[in-house]
């Protein structure tokens, strides 16, 4: 067989995008299929009378991952979008106090000193610390295939381990150094991004703070959905076919193990490379046979999912000066929180919610003197919705911001559109209705995640959220990069 194959790449969100321009960058005849009529997977966009809505993620985080890939293919951030620096980063509203987030690193340390002294000098030790975590996991832990445990049998590897704290808790390490509980659900929030709660996350992840705090919170001028304009774009300019309205319904394995035919609502594609990033449990439950799949139900049933979440989508006829660009609710109890999502699952009693109004940045996502309104509120995978259940915690979240901006909003309301569990299981065949992925607990990182390459199927690749390196844009911007690169290594020795 000839160096040029056929691959045929499952679903159009960052992961499928990123691994289809690689592989046609490296010379081969790439498919890639999406079951809806947008690309962009969990980063779609939804308009409405005049209001232009950014489904999914809203926090552009990491800029230089973005920018390496888009380097790879001589290209630069700036040739898609305006990147703009948000200062404020963003806003906390606590019980009693409420925070803006400078972007400067000195006003930073100034607040937090403000709030605990002392604490200006630690937080300077603890980013530091996660700048060390960020930059070595940046350049070598998460760009691993993380297949088996002798990738990292290597001592430097094993010693730099240790440093970066894989194997004791966020929790531990931010509340060893601040007692100040303002700072400190500051200081843990990032976690929330990777689906778990502090206490089960790595220490590791700290360079999330660093991420966070010294390198920025960024926003593409006209919209996330830029982004995965972006990316299909080049995509496009690598010679990938993208078919939209193309649901898989198959992936057939011959009698050598090799995934060899993908059948589609649309016909039937042959493949001799499939790189699957839609949602790993859905492929293997769903489009695999039996005795192709490496993970039973029982095995899935026992991961822990990143949260689901309920979404409002809300146009607003009028402008609320009293919000940043990112807000976050935290007026109620974390853990309480935090246990009705992984411990005992359950609509929340009192629940955190995020409220982001790219309105105040973008004046294109709104008609003129109207706001742009999305909230977001973290929900445990696998709860029965229902539009009532919806519209009751529709109506605490904005009786709290009608009460913490001081202004009248429920009847200023132009556009309203829920999303929640059965709309992610419906739209992206996510498992439970799960919003970003597989968490990273402590249980579930690296080779504790499921595995990027089939143990069963030779030339089936699974990239995306639910594998290495995690949930978030530019992880899965990455997973499509290993995934890719190691494609690559294996036609290089004839295994593929
Ligand atoms: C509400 C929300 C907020 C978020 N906020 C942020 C944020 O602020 N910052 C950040 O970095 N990340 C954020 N994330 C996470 C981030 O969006 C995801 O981790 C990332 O986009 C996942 O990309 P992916 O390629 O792995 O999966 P997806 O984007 O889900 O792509 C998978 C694709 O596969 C398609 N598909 C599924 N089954 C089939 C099939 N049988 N046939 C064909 N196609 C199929 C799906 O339609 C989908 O397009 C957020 C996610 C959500 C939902």
């Amino acid at each position: 067989m000839g160096t040029k194959k056929n691959a045929v790449v499952i679903g159009s969100g960052f992961a499928g995008l990123s691994a289809a321009a690689l592989l046609a960058q490296q010379g081969h005849n790439v498919t890639l299929l999406e079951k809806n009529s947008q690309a962009g997977g969990r980063a779609r966009t939804w308009q409405q009378n005049g209001f232009t809505f950014d489904m999914g993620p809203s926090w552009y985080w990491m800029p230089e991952v973005f920018e390496q890939y888009y380097n790879l293919f001589g290209n630069t951030a700036s040739n898609f979008y305006q990147l703009q620096r948000l200062d404020p980063s963003y806003k906390i509203f606590y019980p009693n106090q409420d925070i803006d987030v400078p972007a400067s690193y000195t006003e930073l340390i100034a607040l937090f000193e403000k709030n605990e002294q002392g604490s200006g000098e630690k937080l300077e030790e603890f980013l530091a610390d996660a700048r060390y975590k960020y930059e070595t996991a940046m350049s070598d832990f998460v760009f691993r295939v993380s297949d088996s445990v002798t990738e990292f049998l290597d001592l430097n590897l094993l010693v730099q381990a240790f440093k970066l704290k894989l194997f004791s808790s966020i929790r531990s390490e931010v509340r060893e150094k601040f007692k100040n509980p303002a700072l400190v659900s500051l200081l843990e929030f990032p976690v929330l991004f990777l689906g778990s709660t502090p206490s089960n996350t790595p220490a590791m992840y700290s360079m999330m703070n660093y991420a966070d705090l010294v390198l920025g919170t960024w926003y593409p001028m006209g919209g996330m959905h830029k982004i995965a304009e972006a990316f299909v774009t080049i995509a496009k300019q690598q010679g990938v076919k993208l078919i939209l309205n193309c649901e898989v319904k198959r992936i057939e394995v011959d009698g050598k193990g090799l995934a060899k035919l993908v059948h589609t609502n649309l016909g039937t594609y042959p493949a001799d490379i499939v790189v699957a990033g839609s949602d790993y449990h859905h492929t293997e439950q769903q489009l695999l046979d039996k005795p192709y799949r490496q993970y039973s139900e029982q095995y899935w049933n026992k991961r822990t999912m990143s949260p689901s979440s309920l979404l409002y989508y809300i146009g607003i006829n009028k402008r609320l000066p009293n919000l940043l660009h990112h807000n976050l609710f935290f007026d109620a109890d974390f853990e309480q929180h935090a246990n009705e999502i992984y411990d005992t699952p359950r609509w929340p009693s009192n629940p955190l919610f995020y409220a982001c109004v790219p309105s105040i940045t973008d004046a294109t996502v709104a008609p003129q003197g109207m706001e742009n309104l999305f909230l977001l509120m973290p929900l445990a995978p696998g709860l029965p919705d229902s539009e009532q259940i919806r519209e009751d915690y529709f109506n605490k979240m904005i009786t709290r911001l009608e009460a913490k901006t001081g202004e009248h909003i429920r009847n200023n309301i132009v556009v309203k559109r829920s999303y929640c569990v059965s709309d992610f299981e419906r739209d992206y065949n996510s498992y439970k209705g799960n919003a970003y992925g597989l968490a990273n607990t402590l249980a579930q990182t690296a080779i504790l995640k499921p595995k990027m390459i089939s143990a069963k199927v030779k030339n089936l690749f699974y990239v995306g959220q639910l594998t290495v390196p995690g949930p978030g844009m530019p992880p899965a911007i990455i997973s499509g990069r290993i995934a890719a690169a190691e494609i690559a290594k294996r036609i290089s020795k004839n295994q593929l």
